[in-house]
């Protein structure tokens, strides 16, 4: 059979306006910053921009803000007023969504088809959808009169800038809380932008504030004394550091941190499908996915068809610039993000465990991964425990029902789960065993805003999205009446 190559199509960037240097965003201003770092362009290792380090300084400004706004402003406002504001961002962002998707893919290395298709759509879905509660918190379950909680200080990670952004963002602002966000460190334009969005909104001055830097200013808003509550998404060993830094207070936190998913195949499961939610599950956005199904745990009657065809369809996985719009899997966010992939897969076959790519040719500059699985992996081995966040899947069988339930729990993690089987009573049956908090039936990684997510175990505490994330922004009347 001859195989068609596919022309380049890229998408153009003229549509993005990179400033040479960034600040910061505070009290509704772009303000200057110090001790730039840069931030680049992960297909290419280009240098797209300079990022301002947020000191304590910044933390401070930026808090104090925040408070004015929630005590003068925000707080005061009639939630339907509120609600017309998130309308605007959520509509504004739709107008500029090719904008913020090339930004994305530039600064992310993540393809044009997932920024352009999944996370920017879904991030103006989360505004549009908090943006209806704003008016209707009485609803929310924490009583007829809740209140906000004040500040919120957010800190989120790489893998999706602007979504989780919109995460935070979207349910603090509803519910009547200020904020100062946080981007990672190695990709905060979309963030900027959004900041611009704010502007043009005509937001109120100070209720959103971005202040960019690395861990240490993440760890200077977490401290800061003036946040009543923290929103954190990321590693699980940041998530423990911030718990142990807020014991001590009255701060209110949610914590949204890592995975290691069980994607589990009964053998009733209809293969086609499968491979492609199995590809889905680990593949999706460079397996930079806190849910991603990195652990196949399929049943032996059937395993040899499926990692088969799998690997069939793997091999036609297209490896490449985040901009072509043809490219499936894009590049690896970072230099020390590839290092930590490529040091677990080495440990995976140092251990014994198969490896297998399909052949690709991987662009010479940039981090780059190609699509991997290991067969032959064991419970024990580094690769079915560790969160290698990146291509990778562990491959691991069972015979039993049971045995498929215990393999998938042997891990501290508990964030998501999927079942694949034509049995509706097997699905309901290995759903109520597992300790996940998402899981998926004959599908995988499916986001909605209405639909809470998070973890159990080390994968975190309290749920983001649907009115279960609304509430972990509010208190009740008896709590603290208006925030005294
Ligand atoms: P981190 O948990 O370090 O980063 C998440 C966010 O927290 C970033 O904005 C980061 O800043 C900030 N941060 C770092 N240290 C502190 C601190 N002490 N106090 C407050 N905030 C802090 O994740 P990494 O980006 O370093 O990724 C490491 C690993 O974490 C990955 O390999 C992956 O396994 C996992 N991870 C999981 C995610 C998830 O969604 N569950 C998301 C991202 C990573 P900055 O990075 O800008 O320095």
């Amino acid at each position: 059979m001859t195989d068609f190559d596919y022309a380049p199509a890229l998408e153009s960037r003229s549509i993005v306006t990179i400033e040479s240097e960034y600040g910061h965003f505070i009290n509704g201003e772009f303000v200057k910053g110090a001790n730039h770092f840069p931030t680049i362009n992960p297909s290419n290792e280009e240098v797209l921009s300079q990022i301002s380090l947020g000191g304590a300084q910044d933390i401070d400004r930026a808090v104090a803000s925040a408070r004015v706004a929630f005590e003068s402003t925000w707080s005061k406002m009639p939630g339907k007023e509120r609600g017309k504001y998130l309308y605007r961002i959520a509509r504004i962002m739709q107008e500029r969504s090719r904008e913020f998707a090339v930004l994305e893919s530039l600064d992310n290395g993540k393809p044009i088809r997932e920024s352009r298709d999944i996370d920017i759509p879904l991030a103006c879905a989360h505004f549009f959808y908090h943006a209806g509660w704003a008016d209707k918190l009485e609803f929310a379950g924490v009583g007829s009169s809740p209140r906000p909680l004040g500040v919120a200080g957010q800190i989120i990670p790489w893998n999706f800038p602007l979504l989780m952004l919109a995460w935070k963002i979207a349910p603090a602002l509803a519910a009547g809380n200020t904020v100062v966000l946080k981007p990672a460190e190695t990709t905060s334009l979309t963030a900027l932008l959004f900041a611009q969005v704010c502007q043009q909104a005509e937001l109120p001055a100070g209720v959103v504030n971005i202040v960019t830097g690395d861990g240490r200013t993440g760890s200077a808003l977490v401290d800061h004394p003036g946040i009543d509550k923290i929103a954190f998404t990321g590693s699980t060993q940041v998530g423990k550091a911030i718990a142990r830094a807020i014991a001590p207070t009255k701060k209110k936190a949610t914590l949204e941190l890592g995975g290691k998913a069980a994607n589990i195949v009964f053998d009733d499961a209809p293969v086609d499908e499968c491979v492609e939610g199995i590809v889905n599950g680990i593949f999706f956005n460079q397996g930079h996915v806190c849910c991603a199904g990195s652990r196949l745990i399929v049943q032996e009657s059937i395993a040899e068809e499926i990692v088969s065809q799998l690997k069939v369809r793997m091999s036609k996985i297209r490896v490449g610039d985040s901009l072509d719009k043809n490219t499936d899997l894009g590049a690896i966010n970072s230099a020390e993000q590839l290092s930590k992939i490529t040091a677990l897969t080495k440990s995976g076959e140092d251990e014994g465990a198969m490896r297998w790519s399909p052949e690709c040719a991987l662009p010479k500059k940039g981090f780059w991964f190609a699509p991997t699985v290991f067969t032959g992996v064991t419970q024990a081995h580094r690769i079915a425990q560790e969160e290698i966040f990146g291509p990778v899947l562990s491959v691991l069988t069972f015979r039993t029902p049971q045995e498929a339930i215990e393999k998938a729990n042997n891990t501290p993690y508990g964030l998501s789960a999927g079942v694949w089987s034509e049995k509706g009573s097997r699905i309901h049956w290995a759903s109520q065993q597992l300790k996940a908090g998402v899981i998926w039936a004959n599908t995988f990684n499916k986001f909605d805003p209405t639909s809470p997510f998070g973890g159990y175990k080390e994968s975190g505490w309290g749920r983001e999205g649907g009115s279960h994330g609304l509430t972990a922004y509010l208190k009740s009347a008896e709590e603290g009446g208006n925030n005294e």
